[in-house]
């Protein structure tokens, strides 16, 4: 589920106690000149959250260091988003709690979070310009007017679109569109940016400019981001780390080439990146035997006194040579430029996937006889044989 409230991050109007203006107003015109505040750590602690019966956080922990960016990651319906809104405070907790930089948050009004967040829908105001709608949190603290417009100019040129200023949302793309969503949510330089799928909504192209701009403006500002996000290709490419969610649990949090090198789960495995189950034998020296390679497992082996196996090896992590001796047989082959994709039975019928160079899958059409061979190097291994 995707949340699509209009807000980005501050109050909107008429959320502000009345008594408190003079002073805020003054609070936020000394962050809004202030230098960036710095990220802060935010931690989940035990976090349980049902709707009816359906448990979207079940027992949720997880630390969020001060100036990284975290993708939370899973299949649909696993809770990222939940999660992402119990931090912003648009949703309460059953039991568990939210600290940010120790402090206990959870229940504190959303309005009085120290966070900017940015949605799946565009979601600005459509009466108010790019100008406007950067400084809507601003206005609604009664920073002046002179100010509100110079801290604008100074996020839309932050996000790369000094001259849009005067443009109202029907007027701009996509992903402009976001990008003045990302500056609406900086206004009021929050210590947390939270971020909900943003960039889904983008085409291909667009996506993969605005991943890289927001992970420069993430690393230079040093502001605490999650981001949520279902596609794994974003979330390697972008965090420092990725939390792996299913049903409402942490599977695994870990930077992007650990959890795609040492899933610490079977369905960490599957969901991030592909893998190959071969069938495979426990040598009782700690080895196993694949495809008539020896090689270390990695870990212990899941059922002790058992010798049949299946280990998990990457498409990439196998190499293929033509062979008309050879057991295997290519099944199709997919060419994505720099590297074709072969789908292979191995010789006792076992489906397998390997991503060659390109260059070196000439003679590897379908029908062709092939010598399968994993690349030597530690393997995780699976209970089962099939
Ligand atoms: P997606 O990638 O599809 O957006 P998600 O991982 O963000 O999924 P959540 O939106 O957090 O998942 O939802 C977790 C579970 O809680 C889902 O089964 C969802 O249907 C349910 N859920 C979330 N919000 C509500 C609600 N307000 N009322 C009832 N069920 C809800």
């Amino acid at each position: 589920m995707s949340t699509t409230l209009p807000a980005a991050g501050k109050p909107a109007a008429g959320t502000e106690t009345a008594g408190t203006e003079a002073a805020e107003a003054e609070a936020a015109e000394a962050a809004a000149g202030a230098a960036a505040a710095g990220g802060a750590r935010v931690e989940f602690r035990g976090l349980r959250r049902a709707f009816g019966t359906t448990v979207a956080l079940d027992g949720l922990d997880l630390t969020v260091e001060p100036g990284e960016l975290l993708a939370l990651l899973g299949p649909s319906g696993c809770g990222k988003t939940t999660a992402l809104r119990v931090l912003a405070g648009f949703e309460q907790p059953d039991s568990g709690e939210v600290l940010v930089d120790g402090a206990d948050i959870t229940r504190v009004p959303a309005n009085r979070r120290d966070a900017g967040m940015v949605f799946q829908s565009y979601s600005l105001f459509p009466n108010l310009n790019a100008r406007e709608n950067v400084a809507f949190g601003l206005r609604v603290r009664k920073v002046p007017a002179a100010r509100r417009r110079e801290r604008a100019a100074e996020l839309l040129d932050l996000v790369g679109l000094p001259e849009h200023g005067d443009r109202y949302p029907h007027q701009m793309s996509g992903g402009q569109q976001q990008r003045v969503a990302l500056a609406r949510a900086l206004a009021l330089r929050p210590r947390v940016l939270l971020l909900d799928e943003p960039l889904s909504a983008l085409d291909a192209k667009v996506r993969a400019g605005l991943r890289e701009e927001i992970r420069r403006l993430q690393l230079s500002l040093g502001i605490t981001t999650v981001f949520v996000t279902h596609d794994q290709e974003e979330a390697l490419s972008m965090a420092d780390r990725v939390a792996v969610l299913n049903a409402g649990k942490l599977e695994q949090c870990a930077a992007p080439a650990e959890l795609y090198e040492r899933p610490a789960t079977p369905f960490v495995a599957e969901f991030v990146g592909t893998m190959n189950r071969i069938p495979g034998r426990l040598t009782g020296s700690g080895d196993v035997e694949v495809a008539g390679v020896r090689l270390p497992v990695d870990g212990p082996a899941p059922v002790p006194g058992t010798s049949g196996v299946r280990v998990l090896v990457r498409p990439e992590n196998l190499t293929v040579a033509a062979d008309p001796e050879g057991g295997a047989t290519v099944v199709s082959a997919s060419f994505f430029g720099a590297v074709t994709r072969l789908h292979l039975d191995l010789a006792d019928g076992t489906r397998v996937k390997a991503d060659l160079p390109s260059r070196e899958a000439a003679g590897l059409e379908p029908g062709a006889r092939a010598r399968v061979r994993p690349v030597e190097r530690p393997v995780l291994v699976e209970a089962g044989t099939a």
